[in-house]
């Protein structure tokens, strides 16, 4: 009886081989028992032997056609290498849920072809002129570009022109954006300019929805792939370009389970499918920065705002001396000023809730979680302290447990406060606060925006949600508060990251015919990253940083990866990394540091300890192999333990 190998979704490094009747295609789904349970599995080869004995039969073969196919395989399976991670695993994930759970391969509804599109009312300028020729000339093979462009530049211009031309050629484009970007205005831009079928691929959908999209990816009725990090593994038969917009944003990691980068893996995508690959941002990543600087990404520049629209006012407020709490008088001033403009104003605080520290004034005690290393939040609606690591919440103590004493009060502000204290402030404006809270209902950011839209003068409160993606035409100020902590962080990355969000923000102020302002409170005014916020020189900042990065050997200049295991008990976490640390270095370590185990910024989270192992090393073949032979012996210390543990190739915090 033939015999089919097929991945199913389990945490080992193997496949596992079934008795089957008939060949099956490879990358076809199969329904097959494993253990007491059935399971959907992808076939991927036929063969007459296998090295186990006592096959059980294949139950059922679930698709005629390859589900996953040559292309997609390959990717898939060049991706579980890279990032070590179990190929069954690395398969199933690709596939939206409704395939995972073996349900029909068939489109329930065909999304309509545009009647009427519309052509913009501006002329191209001649830096997006540039750099649409510029990727047009390479249409034919794979070439990477950073499409750097200033916020505001039109660099979605850009991608819509060059992706007209790729329709043209009767080819699909894929557009990953972060996230928070994937707004309806962005979905909507797309869908208005070209003649071909959209779909997006992001969480909000129904599982229906995302089916369908996934097929009509994957038949070619899709002309536009447009979606979040994990339509990177969109199957696209006519993939003829791929477009990262926001290039430098996290959400491309990432951070559970199979911890990919979709930006990445974008590279690879591209060269397998021998196509051009268009990285953009206003500010690039020290990665991308290096690979432009290596020659790997051709630059194209955008240095200038579109239309008649220039960049905004930036300047520092110095809250050392501020004694107004957390508004100071000078950003209450500008806000009246272009209130009474009949402006909007939006003040950005990156932090939810309404204070982050519940404490003791006598003794000096705070709320933390009972399950983690973390101070549980203040939410005054609900008036509840709750965690945002693990939801934990509570009643807020009446008297300190500590001293007894009833002197407990609220530290630091969330946008809930913020809320409060600008209705103090400004008793006749409309606030309207954008965060998780304030949007967990379906259609209430919708909502929110529609009222922004409207133009009247106000107020938005809002959280990392509002950094990008929308269009506001009368926001003319920007406040940013209680930025800070990127200053104290222990992440090597976190200047990077801060200039890039102060950049992203301030971009929001400012639209046709009238300058922006932006305010940024700081405790840390002469800190020299401002010098080059403040005057828009983005690029010698990370220059900068480059070389740093380069003198201390540190990544992009090394490559990492970071071996983190988690337990309830302590010390079962860290002699569990203590023994994968001995077995690394018995073998030959070939140049590859080792360095901890140390323990994670929050060291507990929901009653479990981190501890991180972090491999380096300039040599990224050398680091790879040792995750291999890592790999193979892992399974035996894990069962020892009691240990969950997962690895994170190219780690980004
Ligand atoms: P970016 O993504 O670079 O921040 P967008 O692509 O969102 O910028 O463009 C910003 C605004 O400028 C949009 O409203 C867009 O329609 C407009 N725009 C783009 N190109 C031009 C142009 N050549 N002339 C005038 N307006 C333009
Ligand atoms: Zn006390
Ligand atoms: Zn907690």
């Amino acid at each position: 009886m033939p015999i089919v190998e097929v991945a199913i979704s389990v945490p080992l490094n193997r496949t596992f081989d079934y008795l089957t009747d008939t060949e099956v295609v490879v990358g076809a789904r199969v329904k097959v028992p494993f253990g007491a349970k059935k399971v959907v599995g992808i076939a991927l080869s036929n063969k007459q032997k296998s090295e186990f004995s006592k096959l059980k039969p294949v139950e059922q073969i679930l698709d005629e056609t390859p589900i996953l196919d040559k292309p997609i395989l390959d990717f898939l399976f060049w991706s579980a290498k890279y990032y070590h991670h179990p190929i069954g695993e690395v398969l199933l994930a690709a596939l939206p849920k409704n395939l995972r759970l073996g349900k029909e391969a068939k489109i329930k509804k065909v999304v309509g072809l545009p009647t009427q599109v519309n052509q913009p009312d501006f002329e191209i300028t001649n830096e997006q002129n540039t750099a649409i020729n510029s990727i047009l000339t390479k249409q034919d093979a794979y070439h990477g570009f950073l499409l750097h462009g200033v916020t505001g530049s039109g660099k979605t211009e850009v991608y819509l022109r060059s992706t007209q031309a790729v329709l043209d050629q009767n080819k699909q484009v894929l557009v990953l954006v972060p996230e928070i970007g994937l707004t309806p205005q962005m979905i909507f831009r797309f869908e208005n300019r070209l003649k071909t079928r959209v779909v997006a691929i992001h969480s909000q959908l129904n599982e229906t929805q995302k089916l369908d999209a996934y097929l009509m990816a994957k038949n070619g009725e899709a002309g536009v792939v447009l979606g979040t990090r994990s339509a990177i593994f969109a199957p696209m038969p006519n993939l003829g370009m791929i477009i990262i917009d926001e290039e430098h944003d996290g959400s491309f990691k990432q951070q559970s389970s199979f911890r990919y980068s979709a930006r990445d893996l974008s590279f690879i995508r591209a060269k397998q499918a021998n196509i051009p690959l268009i990285l953009g941002t206003a500010t690039p990543s020290l990665e991308t920065l290096k690979n432009a600087m290596d020659g790997k990404l051709t630059r194209l520049t955008l240095a200038n705002r579109a239309g008649d629209v220039v960049m905004p006012k930036v300047s520092l407020i110095d809250m050392r001396t501020n004694t107004d709490g957390a508004l100071s008088k000078l950003l209450v001033e500008k806000m009246q000023q272009y209130l009474s403009h009949g402006k909007q104003v939006m003040l950005f605080i990156n932090r939810r809730g309404y204070a982050p520290v519940y404490f003791c004034t006598e003794c000096g005690w705070k709320s933390e979680c009972n399950h983690c290393h973390a101070s549980m939040i203040y939410h005054r609606h609900i008036n509840r302290l709750k965690c945002h690591h693990c939801g934990d919440e509570k009643m807020p103590e009446q008297t300190c447990p500590d001293c007894t004493q009833p002197s407990l009060e609220v530290y630091g502000y969330g946008t809930e406060r913020l809320e409060e204290t600008l209705g103090s402030h400004f008793a006749d404006t409309p606030i309207i606060r954008i965060d998780r809270d304030t949007t967990r209902r379906k259609k209430a950011l919708a909502q929110h925006l529609e009222k922004i839209n409207s133009g009247e003068p106000c107020i938005i409160v809002g959280t990392q949600m509002l950094a990008k993606g929308h269009d506001f035409s009368n926001l003319a100020m920007v406040g940013i508060l209680d930025i800070d902590g990127g200053f104290l962080s222990t992440n090597f990355r976190a200047t990077e990251y801060l200039a890039q969000l102060l950049i992203q923000v301030s971009g929001r102020a400012g639209r046709s015919g009238q300058q922006g302002e932006v305010a940024i409170q700081t405790r840390f005014p002469e800190h020299p990253m401002f010098n080059f916020v403040l005057s828009n020189r983005y690029t010698q900042f990370a220059s900068g940083l480059l070389k740093q990065r380069m003198s201390a050997m540190m990544p992009p200049f090394a490559h990492q990866a970071q071996l983190c295991a988690n337990a309830k008990n302590k010390d079962n976490a860290q002699a569990f990394l203590q023994e994968v640390a001995g077995l690394l270095k018995s073998i030959d370590m070939n140049g590859v540091e080792i360095w901890g185990p140390t323990p994670n910024s929050i060291e507990k989270k929901a009653d479990y300890y981190y501890f991180n192992l972090y491999l380096q090393s300039n040599d990224r073949a050398a680091l790879h192999q040792m995750l291999a032979t890592f790999s193979q012996h892992i399974d035996k210390i894990k069962l020892k333990n009691k240990v969950r543990w997962y690895l994170d190739v190219d780690p980004i915090d």
